[in-house]
């Protein structure tokens, strides 16, 4: 167990672990025997990060942390759906995390699709639905389609967490939780904190 830590204690350790990473200096930290017995009996996590399910963008490598440092939620797209929400509701209330990261990434192939325009299968369909205002919002603007939409769409969400959610609402509003928006690129491993 460790000491509760603030925000912004937990994402300096976590830029200074996505720096290791890039280095391909690596600690590895936190994934012995000793480390699983300890965290055995409970859970408190350093911070929640929902992010995609894409197989490059893997928080614990990524920031370089052990097992019991993240409260993962990982859906295509890194779209909030209730399901997700309700995951960052117990991780807030619960388990007391101070921050919240969202983070989008480079190459995203649920956003290229939803920039592309295809439709998808029926569930998939309801995931391309939740990136097309930010697709939309980006449309004119010069660069990578893909990359302006992805980091559109975690602004939205940062944005947005707090009115969705009443519970993440009033812990920004008093001051136990940040929501945080963030960019991974997925060739030079460089996580990219996006001011909203
Ligand atoms: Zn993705």
């Amino acid at each position: 167990m460790t000491a509760k830590r603030t925000a912004d204690q937990v994402l300096c350790e976590l830029w200074e672990g996505n720096r290791r990473y890039q280095r391909d200096e690596p600690i590895g930290p936190r994934r012995d025997g000793t480390r699983r017995a300890s965290v055995a009996d409970g859970q408190t996590p350093l911070a929640a990060v929902v992010t995609c399910s894409d197989s490059r963008v893997p928080p614990e490598l990524i920031f370089d942390q052990g097992l019991g440092d993240l409260f993962v939620v990982r859906v295509a797209g890194n779209v909030i759906g209730g399901d997700a929400l309700g995951s960052l509701e117990y991780a807030a209330e619960h388990l007391e995390v101070p921050v919240i990261v969202v983070l989008g990434h480079s190459r995203c192939g649920a956003v290229g699709a939803a920039v592309g325009g295809e439709s998808g299968s029926p569930h998939l369909e309801g995931i391309l639905a939740a990136l097309r205002p930010a697709v939309e919002a980006t449309a004119a603007l010069r660069g990578d389609r893909v990359a302006n939409a992805a980091r559109e769409h975690v602004r939205r969400l940062v944005s947005e967490l707090p009115t969705r959610s009443s519970v993440l609402g009033r812990r920004g509003d008093t001051g136990r939780l940040a929501i945080v928006g963030a960019y991974y690129d997925v060739s030079t491993g460089a996580v990219e904190r996006l001011e909203s």
